[in-house]
């Protein structure tokens, strides 16, 4: 039988150090950490990631804050609320939800987040960091597969991780990461050819490509440690990238969906939020 890679656990006990810190900031008198979310349009599933994120913070006594702008507001009303936020002394992180309405151009308002503030880790400047493995923020998923990982004392050092997926949000940064951890990576997207002859050699394989339950077992060995952070609904339910019952009891680890990689996005969140309010006080 495989281990299962709880995120859900491992972020309850992640939200319960980060609980048991706010508990000394406020025997301390201090001001709390806090996220400001900047929400445009009424995308249903963005209101939905919106408002989790709030309920994260609300849960370990963050403060947080959700803007919601207009559908059809211009490129220089969003960046002027970046620029509000960037000032605003009580705010710590800064997290403008993805994707924004067409039309609007989610890099030019990425770049004008303060770097410091800018918890998701897009920035070019936290981007730069990550690349030349110093200290800066990490996207949030990217980040969380690396703790769960970590968590379950997976050995990253030389281990052949392959990735699955190259986007900006997900699978290059988290190929990044890993490289920063000093595994040898691979990267598989679209037009790689015989993608099972790269993942069957793998010991850690990392699915982030939206297609439901493509990884078989035909793509896995009993080495391999799986890591799903696909997220697809299939008839009103949540899959992942993974065919989780036809692989289980082949691998040696494997992280489910729901209860994976979605917790870890969530807490790690609140991890960054927390760097940047102690970068913020010189700590
Ligand atoms: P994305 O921007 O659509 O990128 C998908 C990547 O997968 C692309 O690099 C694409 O290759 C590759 N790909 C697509 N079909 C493929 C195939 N048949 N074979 C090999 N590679 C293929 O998606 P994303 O934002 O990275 O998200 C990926 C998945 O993770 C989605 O299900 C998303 O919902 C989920 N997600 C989950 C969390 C979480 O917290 N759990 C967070 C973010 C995203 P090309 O580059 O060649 O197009």
């Amino acid at each position: 039988m495989s281990i299962l890679l709880d995120g859900k656990q491992c972020a309850l006990d992640i939200e319960n150090l980060l609980k048991s810190q706010i508990d000394l900031i406020n025997v301390a008198n201090q001001r709390l950490p806090k996220l400001v979310v900047i929400l445009v349009g009424t995308n249903p599933a963005s209101l939905s990631y919106v408002t989790n994120k709030a309920k994260a913070c609300n849960r370990v006594g963050f403060l947080s804050e959700i803007i919601q702008l207009p559908e059809d507001s211009t490129l220089e009303s969003v960046i002027e609320e970046v620029e509000k936020l960037n000032h605003d002394d009580q705010v710590d992180g800064i997290l403008v939800q993805l994707p924004l309405p067409k039309g609007l151009d989610a890099k030019a308002v990425i770049e004008a987040i303060d770097p410091n503030k800018d918890v998701d880790g897009l920035h070019s400047v936290n981007v730069t960091k990550l690349v030349m493995n110093e200290k800066g923020f990490v996207p949030c998923t990217a980040k969380g597969v690396v703790t769960l990982l970590k968590t379950y004392n997976i050995p990253l050092q030389g281990a052949h991780a392959v990735v699955l997926g190259r986007s900006q949000l997900v699978g290059r940064p988290l190929a990044q990461l890993l490289s920063n951890e000093n595994c040898t990576v691979t990267i598989c997207h679209s037009k790689t050819v015989d993608m099972p002859k790269h993942t069957r050699m793998a010991d850690i394989v990392i699915a982030a490509i939206g297609r439901p339950k493509m990884i078989t077992r035909d793509y896995l060995s009993e080495k391999t440690v799986v890591v799903d952070v696909g997220i697809n609904k299939v008839d009103d339910k949540l899959v992942g990238d993974v065919d989780f019952e036809n692989v289980v009891d082949l691998v040696k680890a494997i992280s489910p969906v729901p209860k994976g990689v979605g917790p870890m996005t969530i807490v790690t969140l609140l991890q960054n939020t927390i760097d940047a309010y102690h970068l913020r006080n010189g700590n």
